[in-house]
């Protein structure tokens, strides 16, 4: 096994300058990530940031590793074929609530079923940010500040770590833009925990939603160890207020596909060789 390489955080930037907004939520988990990567020593040659589209899911052109800014709510369909294709390769799918849940909910809800080895970092900031501020399936029932919903979307909004867990997800965490220190810790987690790792990140648009700045107040870390009994997550994540960060759930499970079967080569076709 390579030892772990000695990067600073910068050095898994790009140099290609974000365009989001100032003060957007996004910088953060950029620089959560970069973070990350320095504490792992991740080798850039051997990692790939896959995204959707969106403002978060500009992020894998801002790293200086692999990436691949693909189609709206499509990005962990495409991660998950490369992981299994390219096990070796540290695999990380990013975007936003829109993106993920909406557009990309049915490959959200599979994936965590699935468990391929591999991370989701959702960035939530409760909003469709880069069409210009529009509810998403994370926006609360009476937010209204968009002209389409201009008495609020009226439908309750989706709990993403719930919807995770009833989906399969082993391990489940929920950082903060606000804190990119401990978002960093959580993606690291992630990264290693040997299967499906969901980091639900709230990340606050400034442009549409500037109210999320009351975000700082409201959340807060966990103090306890994360929950390993999936009856007691299902409580947790159906009650909680959906601000409490920190790694909330995290259970062992096979992780698919299952150790590839000792076979030749020219084994694998069709039942006959070739
Ligand atoms: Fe960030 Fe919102 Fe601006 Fe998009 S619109 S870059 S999410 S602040
Ligand atoms: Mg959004």
């Amino acid at each position: 096994m390579n030892e772990p390489l000695q990067l600073k955080p910068r050095d898994y930037k790009s140099a290609v300058k974000p365009i989001w907004c100032p003060g957007c939520g996004h910088f953060s988990v950029l620089n959560a990530l970069t973070k990350a990567f320095a504490a792992l020593g991740i080798d850039k040659d051997d990692t790939v940031l896959v995204s959707g589209i969106g403002c978060s899911s500009r992020l894998p052109a801002y790293v200086d590793s692999y990436g691949f800014h693909s189609v709206h709510g499509r990005g962990l369909a495409i991660a998950q074929g490369l992981k299994v294709a390219r096990p070796d390769l540290t695999v990380i799918a990013l975007g936003g609530d829109g993106d993920g849940f909406s557009i990309g909910g049915n490959h959200f809800i599979h994936a965590c079923r699935r468990n391929v080895n591999m991370t989701y970092i959702a960035m939530d900031n409760e909003v469709y940010g880069m069409t210009k501020g529009q509810a998403s399936p994370t926006t609360a029932s009476d937010w209204d500040h968009s002209k389409l919903t201009p008495h609020g979307p009226g439908v309750r909004p989706f709990k993403p770590a719930a919807l995770a867990l009833a989906s399969g997800a082993p391990w489940i965490a929920r950082g903060y833009s606000g804190n990119p220190n401990q978002t960093a810790r959580l993606i690291a987690e992630a990264v290693e925990h040997p299967g499906f790792s969901f980091v639900h990140v709230l990340s606050q648009c400034i442009t549409f939603c500037p109210e999320q700045t009351d975000w700082k107040s409201i959340v807060h870390e966990r103090e306890e160890a994360p929950v390993a009994d999936a009856d007691e997550a299902a409580r947790l994540f159906l009650h909680e207020d959906g601000f409490q960060t920190g790694v909330l759930y995290n259970a062992q499970r096979e992780t698919w596909p299952p150790a590839a079967p000792d076979v030749k080569s020219n084994d694998l076709t069709l039942g006959f060789k070739i």
